[in-house]
């Protein structure tokens, strides 16, 4: 019997409810398929729940605690409705454990979903989102430069690009890429913000020509990109990007694709890993059982998959499997939430995963 540690943080929004999902059908799936793994769920406090418990919304025994476990469930949160203490000083839990724990590299697929309404022709690919520095910087907000307002009426806001940091998240894309159709698509503002863009350009070319000679390179500035996308999204493999520019082209293909409640990811820094949907907290549509939960049921077999490789147990990766299969298998068959058009519940969706749960040969 392997025991994995899984944090759990629920946040805002209609995160308890993709999170509570995502738990229960890991439950399930062990209980009925797999019981030679067995998931320890682990609650940490995060966002308003924390304020109130803690004053604190991402408080000390969050952070030890994650230090300890195989890999966490991050909920979406809205930092934006703290109150003002908590707000001025810019505190984002999902900025400040991607900065604590150097979780560089956000890994962001999309593809097209048989039975939904794709607004694009074939699409397979991956936005790579740098996370550690870029225009969305914790780390820039923790020296004090990241954005301030100089006077209040002029606001100002920085950017921090490195050598070190782009060899490192180019590394992720080429490897990524080795993986699957061998194709990197660095996307960039060099004819505008010259120094931090053609840095970021000039280290992907070089890491990508020195070290992965099969793999295709091109290249996009950020508004062309958006067109090309739209146009022909079944060129693209793997798609290397800055911290904002990544936060934005996520959302565009999340829709092209069909839902941003179809949009997953993975955060990680090879050691540790954390499940994220890409979207936000929804605040719209919280609470009231109709989210759809596939974007955190697919981070979360996206978080399975890496601790299989990580701790070579192939049996994770059939859990994982399993999972996304019934997804896929009953998003064909036309239960859905209603962001893609049906009328499934939250609950009922998860209710039809649970059901269509099968081993894979
Ligand atoms: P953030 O800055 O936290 O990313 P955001 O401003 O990008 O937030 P989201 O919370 O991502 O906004 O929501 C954008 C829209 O997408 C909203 O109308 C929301 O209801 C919808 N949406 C987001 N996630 C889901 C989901 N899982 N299921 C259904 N609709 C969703
Ligand atoms: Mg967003």
């Amino acid at each position: 019997m392997s025991i994995y540690k899984i944090g759990v943080l629920y946040g805002g929004g209609i995160g308890p409810e993709i999170v509570g999902s995502s738990v229960n059908v890991l439950k399930e799936t062990t209980r009925k398929f797999m019981r030679e793994i067995e998931f320890e769920f682990l609650e940490f406090p995060m966002g308003w729940a924390s304020i109130k418990a803690y004053n604190d919304p991402l408080p000390d025994i969050t952070k030890k605690g994650l230090e300890k476990i195989h890999g966490w469930l991050m909920g979406p949160h809205d930092s934006s409705s703290y109150p003002d203490e908590h707000r001025i000083s810019n505190r984002n839990p999902s900025g400040e454990l991607r900065h604590y724990f150097d979780l560089y590299s956000n890994i962001r697929p999309s593809r097209n979903f048989p039975g939904t309404k794709s607004l694009v022709g074939k699409a397979d690919f991956i936005i790579l989102r740098e996370n550690s520095e870029g225009f969305l910087s914790d780390r820039n907000m923790y020296k004090g430069v990241g954005e301030c307002m100089v006077t209040p009426e002029i606001a100002l806001v920085t950017g921090v690009f490195t050598r070190k940091a782009i060899e490192r998240i180019s590394h992720e894309a080429f490897k990524l890429a080795m993986a699957r159709r061998k194709k990197v698509t660095i996307v960039h503002k060099a004819n505008v913000i010259k120094y931090a863009f053609e840095l970021f350009r000039d280290v992907c070319y070089e890491v990508g020509e020195k070290n992965y000679p099969e793999v295709e390179i091109n290249d996009f500035h950020i508004d062309a990109m958006t067109a090309h996308l739209v146009r022909r999204a079944q060129d693209f493999d793997v798609i290397v990007t800055e911290n904002l520019f990544g936060d934005i082209l996520s959302d565009l293909v999340g829709e092209l694709v069909g839902s941003l409640g179809l949009s997953p990811s993975l955060n990680t820094n090879g050691t540790q890993a954390m499940a994220q949907a890409t979207h936000g907290s929804a605040p719209d549509i919280a609470g009231q059982n109709i989210a759809n939960p596939t974007s955190m049921l697919l981070s979360t077999v996206m978080l399975l998959k890496w601790l299989s490789t990580k701790h070579k147990e192939r049996k994770l990766d059939g859990i994982a499997n399993m999972i996304e299969h019934a997804v896929f298998r009953i998003v064909a068959e036309g239960t859905t939430t209603r962001d893609l058009g049906g009328s499934a519940s939250t609950s009922e969706f998860i209710e039809a995963v649970i059901n269509n749960l099968k081993e894979i040969e």
